[in-house]
């Protein structure tokens, strides 16, 4: 029999590399999109020890012929859009560019299903940054949106075209709404990773403290594997539809921090307020934690807690992994991976 193909854009990014192993291991052929670098995009595959396995082909979400190229090429069974300009930070600095990849990036991959291959199943990651300063104590699938970012702004328009194509057209398109999904995988301008990254370069000596922002928004943060298993799931359900991704736990970056902390043998006392505020040792007496204003962003979103009642029951799933089992990974990974280099 012949395999399916999936295509994943963004294959070089975290959840494409977890994805395509989940694919690859129930048998699917993957075609991996990813734009141009002169940098080593596929680290991550390299680690998962499937670069050889997926077929890389050039996608640039911006470039509309790429995308009728794929279509042409191959019989895509399942796209997953994973690609996307993911850091909201840069949004600020990169608004209009950050616009047209997340958000008419997608509108180019639906008209082109629509166009040339309407039985392709389509996959969109939307985010929880959709809710922005939510007045809900969690989110769930109805909760309003309140985009407070350029990026949350893009991905808002891309959930509801995704919505609106499945409407108008009958496309077979689903959207999930993640939660903050981490991993040893993730990158490196990403909190967690900064935090589980630098704090074991201070353990070592090789840096003296770690910059963050601010310490007290509150994130949902979950596995980013797990997650991506999830969206699989999503695609091969009878109906499509929207669903959250969450763990339905919410943590500061402080509290991430000093969890983080205890694996290099840290205990942190803090001192101060605002952007005077430090994380002090209290067996050293170091500073190992400073804020730096460059950090916090134009318009923060507060506190994110999924509502995942819905996924849990539709597709029987619990989250596995908790707050201190994902620091716990995270953290073994970065003292490793010192080890190693
Ligand atoms: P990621 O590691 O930043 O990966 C994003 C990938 O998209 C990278 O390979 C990137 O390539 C690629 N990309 C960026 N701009 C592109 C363009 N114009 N054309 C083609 N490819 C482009 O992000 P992730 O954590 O895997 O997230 C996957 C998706 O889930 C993203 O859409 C993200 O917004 C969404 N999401 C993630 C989270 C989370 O917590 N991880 C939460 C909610 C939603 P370069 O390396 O060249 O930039």
């Amino acid at each position: 029999m012949k395999k399916k193909i999936a295509f994943i854009s963004g294959i070089g990014g975290q959840d494409g590399a977890y994805l395509a192993h989940l694919l690859l291991n129930k048998g699917y052929r993957v075609i991996g999109g990813e734009r141009r670098s002169s940098k080593n995009t596929y680290w991550r595959l390299k680690f998962l020890k499937i670069l050889k396995k997926i077929e890389i082909i050039d996608f640039e979400l911006n470039e509309l012929t790429n995308i009728i190229r794929l279509f042409n090429n191959y019989n895509i069974s399942e796209f997953y859009n994973l690609a996307a300009q993911s850091f909201v930070h840069s949004s600020f600095k990169n608004p209009i560019t950050t616009s047209d990849t997340n958000g008419m990036g997608v509108l180019r991959i639906l008209e082109t299903i629509r166009t040339l291959s309407p039985k392709t199943k389509f996959f969109q990651a939307s985010t929880s940054e959709l809710y922005g300063n939510s007045s809900s104590k969690s989110q769930d699938e109805n909760t309003s949106f309140r985009p407070r970012s350029p990026y949350a702004v893009s991905k808002l328009f891309a959930h509801f075209i995704t919505i609106n194509y499945r409407e108008a057209y009958g496309l077979f398109a689903c959207c999930a709404i993640t939660f903050n999904h981490e991993s040893p995988l993730r990158s490196e301008e990403f909190v967690t990773k900064k935090i589980a990254k630098s704090l074991v370069e201070i353990k070592n000596k090789k840096i003296n403290h770690i910059d963050l922002g601010n310490l007290y928004v509150r994130r949902d943060w979950g596995y980013a594997k797990e997650y991506t298993e999830l969206f699989w799931k999503i695609l091969q359900q009878k109906k499509p539809m929207e669903y959250v991704i969450s763990t339905g736990e919410s943590h500061t970056i402080k509290e991430f921090v000093e969890e983080a902390a205890k694996y290099c043998g840290f205990k942190l006392k803090w001192e101060g307020k605002g952007i005077k505020e430090r994380g002090i040792d209290i067996y050293t007496n170091k500073v190992i934690v400073k804020i730096n204003k460059k950090f916090f962003r134009p318009t923060e979103v507060n506190t994110l807690k999924g509502n995942n009642k819905l996924i849990k029951k539709e597709l029987s799933w619990k989250p596995k992994c908790n707050f201190k089992k994902l620091v716990k990974i995270m953290m073994e990974y970065e003292i490793n991976e010192f080890k190693r280099n």
